[in-house]
């Protein structure tokens, strides 16, 4: 394995460790720069060429450097990069209209992140009872290993203790309960219940699909109790699972929806889908980002749009899915002393491996091989390539975990 030669800064003044040093601790990336990408690729700074089954946590849904998204960011970067919502962005106002009409939705508000997305839905939820009257219905239920971001709300909606963990109380008003588990959200959610967070495909806590009978039962409990339904798809969304967003793999409709990652194929954007009558009480006032939605982020994110939201790209998708689902049970087969299972939606994947030291080892020898992936909770290595994945890259994808696997075997 050749090791790339440690960079210094942008203008080499400064050595590399001092520099290194002035980050904080929250990330522990191994010593590789990455400098240049290219569709399914990426290059380090000695030109070693790696395949992205990573896409920066799906966020590279279009690959890296789509021609048509660079000209589009190229083209308003020589325009107008940024105004402020204190003025109109048309390509907004356009792109709000297609997100509303491809969720059956109406309101939209743009956001940075992914964090922030499910920020204005737990806050939406709560101001809307309110709004009708209902203050005291205040309380958020989410799932067991559910992941939705880093703001105060967002760790405590999950409950996650790793993340919540010398930052929240102990009650913010979130009730949990397993995932995928009806009859225990039945048990929890009361008349003070405020509304339902739920990942139609977990993706941190391990890549857990929701069956349609649990997202139907969910619209069912609340449509019963008066609370609303919140999907968080700012990973499972835009086009990853070949559904534009994945709870349309269910015949259900949410109130509000969280997206980011893949909107904006790799610049930071996301946004907050609601109903109109659930979007109706966030009034002038309630709600803000200086940056959201800013014509920079818009003009890419609808280019990014336009081009998921066709159904030959869709169906691409799906069809892309099944061919790496089919490869990928190949090598479980091959290797079922260390791997249990393929799971997962669309191009969001799942290859759980029978033990936490088999994950972790697994991650850094397929990056041996030339291969990104990432982890996820229960033992899970996570693929999330890019969506314009093809056979060839399939296959290439096998061959170098296979190359993992038959290595990592050898040390059992
Ligand atoms: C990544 C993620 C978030 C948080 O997004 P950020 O952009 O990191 O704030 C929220 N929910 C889900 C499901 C995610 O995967």
């Amino acid at each position: 394995m050749s090791q790339s030669a440690p960079v210094t800064n942008t203008d080499n003044t400064i050595p590399y460790a001092e520099a290194r040093d002035a980050m904080m601790s929250t990330y522990a990336p191994p010593e590789t720069v990455f400098v240049r990408g290219e569709g399914a690729y990426v290059y380090t700074q000695d030109g070693d060429k790696y395949l992205d089954f990573f896409a920066g946590i799906a966020v590279n849904c279009l690959g890296h450097c789509h021609p048509d998204l660079v000209s589009t960011l190229q083209a308003q970067a020589g325009q107008l990069w940024h105004m402020s919502n204190a003025y109109r962005v048309p390509q907004g106002e356009t792109l709000a209209h297609k997100l509303a009409e491809l969720s059956g939705l109406g309101k939209v508000f743009f956001t940075n992140s992914g964090t922030e997305s499910v920020e204005c839905g737990l806050k939406m939820m709560r101001r809307y009872h309110f709004d009708h009257g209902h203050p005291e219905k205040n309380r958020i239920i989410g799932a067991s290993s559910a992941f939705h971001g880093r703001t105060f709300a967002a760790i405590c909606a999950a409950g996650n203790p790793v993340h919540t963990k010398g930052f929240a109380r102990e009650d913010e008003g979130y009730d949990h309960a397993p995932f995928n588990d009806l009859a225990a959200i039945e048990a929890l959610i009361s008349d003070k219940t405020a509304g339902i967070i739920v990942e139609p495909v977990q993706g941190e806590g391990g890549i857990h699909v929701a069956s349609k009978e649990y997202l139907e039962g969910l619209r069912a409990l609340c449509d019963k109790h008066g609370a609303l339904l919140m999907f968080d798809e700012v990973q499972c969304g835009i086009g990853r699972t070949g559904k534009v967003f994945g709870f349309q793999h269910a015949s259900v409709q949410p109130d509000i929806i969280a997206l980011a990652k893949g909107l904006g194929g790799g610049f930071p954007v996301g946004a907050c889908v609601a109903s109109n009558e659930v979007g109706a009480s966030m009034v002038v006032g309630t709600h803000g980002s200086t940056y959201g939605g800013n014509p920079l982020a818009m003009a890419v994110a609808s280019k990014v749009m336009e081009i998921v939201a066709q159904p030959e790209f869709l169906n691409q998708v799906s069809e892309t899915a099944d061919k790496l689902h089919t490869a990928l049970n190949g090598l479980v087969e091959k290797y079922p002393t260390i791997l249990s299972e393929v799971r997962g939606a669309g191009l969001m994947v799942g290859l759980r491996c029978k033990s936490a030291d088999a994950n972790g080892a697994l991650l850094g020898l397929a990056r041996d091989n030339k291969i990104l992936l990432t982890k996820a909770g229960d033992n899970v290595l996570r693929l999330l390539p890019p969506l314009i994945i093809d056979e060839s890259h399939i296959a290439e994808a096998v061959e170098k975990l296979d190359q993992a696997l038959a290595s990592y075997a050898a040390t059992l």
